[in-house]
């Protein structure tokens, strides 16, 4: 079971007093909480933020083990992004590992794709290095 805990205002973080079923302690806070929810930044982050999520699902679909190799139509198909992600890696070998939150991907020949799993935020392997 949960404690019952007092409510706090989400834009201050005071306690709320009065109703129960009050969610702001003021009006003044109301309102500029949901002026930040619907502004342009938020909804800009929040979309790019669904695309970098959607990203990382699809790679995260297609690489059930790991490590696996796909054609770029196939993480099309699925609606990827290739112009969004969070991070890169260059190798030594000047290879460069885009990744999606810890979903990572390396373009190889012939429009495959490699996809790889940053475990915990070690390095990826070489794509040619045997495990
Ligand atoms: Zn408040």
């Amino acid at each position: 079971m949960i404690m019952s805990e007092k409510k706090k205002c989400p834009e201050c973080g005071e306690p709320i007093l009065g109703r129960a079923d009050k969610k702001f302690c003021s009006d003044m806070c109301r309102n500029s909480f949901n002026n930040k929810q619907n502004s342009d930044v938020t909804n800009f982050m929040r979309t790019v933020n669904n695309i970098l999520r959607k990203n990382r699902r699809i790679l995260e679909e297609l690489n059930p083990t790991g490590k696996i190799s796909v054609h770029r139509d196939k993480l099309s198909e699925k609606g990827f992004n290739f112009n969004y992600f969070t991070s890169t890696y260059v190798t030594k070998k000047s290879h460069t590992y885009y990744f999606c939150y810890e979903q990572g991907y390396l373009a190889v020949e012939n429009n495959y794709y490699i996809l790889v799993e940053d475990n915990k935020g070690k390095e990826p392997k070489e794509e040619n290095e045997k495990a």
